[in-house]
C-alpha cells in the first residue's frame, strides 16, 4: 500500500471521527479499490495473508463501526449473504444471477415519486434490479453457458 494511500485513508477515517488502526485501514483500502461488494468473508480471505491476526470478528465489527459512521453501506440484494459498498453517494445496484457480479449505475433516487408515502419516514432507500450482465448475455448467446443459472438450482 502507497504511503500517500495510508495518509489519505487514515483521514478519510478520522474525518468519521474512527481511530485509524492498521486493520481499519487495510480493510477500509480493500473496500475503496476493489469497488466489488464484498463479503465479510471475502474481505478475510484476501486479508489474512498479510496480517495473520486478523480475524472473521475483527472484519465484522469495523464493517459494523464504518455503517454506523457512514463510511460503508451495507447491500442486501443478495439474500444469502451481505455485501458492503465504500461507496455511500446515491447509486442503484445491479446483480447478475449467472455471474453474481454486482454492478454500480447512476440513478436519481431522490427523484422517486413517493407521495403516496407522504407522512411516512423513509429510513432507506435502495434500488437493487436483477437479470444478467451483458458479458454474461454474450457467453450465453454464444451458447458456452447454459441459460440455467446458479441462482435457479438450488430452489
Ligand atoms: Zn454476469
Ligand atoms: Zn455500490
Amino acid at each position: 500500500m502507497q504511503v500517500d494511500m495510508i495518509k489519505t485513508i487514515s483521514e478519510k477515517l478520522q474525518s468519521h471521527g474512527v481511530r485509524p488502526s492498521f486493520p481499519r485501514v487495510k480493510i477500509y483500502e480493500y473496500l475503496f479499490a476493489k469497488r466489488s461488494h464484498p463479503t465479510v468473508d471475502e474481505i478475510y480471505q484476501h486479508l489474512s495473508p498479510g496480517m495473520p491476526t486478523l480475524s472473521r470478528t475483527t472484519v465484522y465489527n469495523t464493517l459494523n463501526l464504518f455503517l454506523k459512521e457512514n463510511l460503508v453501506h451495507q447491500i442486501n440484494i443478495d439474500e444469502r449473504e451481505v455485501r458492503y459498498d465504500a461507496t455511500v453517494d446515491e447509486h442503484g445496484h445491479f446483480q447478475c444471477d449467472s455471474c453474481r457480479c454486482i454492478y454500480d449505475f447512476p440513478v436519481n433516487i431522490d427523484g422517486l415519486e413517493l407521495n403516496a408515502l407522504g407522512g411516512f419516514r423513509i429510513r432507506e432507500k435502495n434500488l437493487y434490479l436483477k437479470g444478467v450482465c451483458s458479458r454474461c448475455l454474450i457467453t450465453i448467446k454464444r451458447g458456452i453457458i447454459n441459460e440455467e443459472v446458479e441462482g435457479d438450482k438450488d430452489r
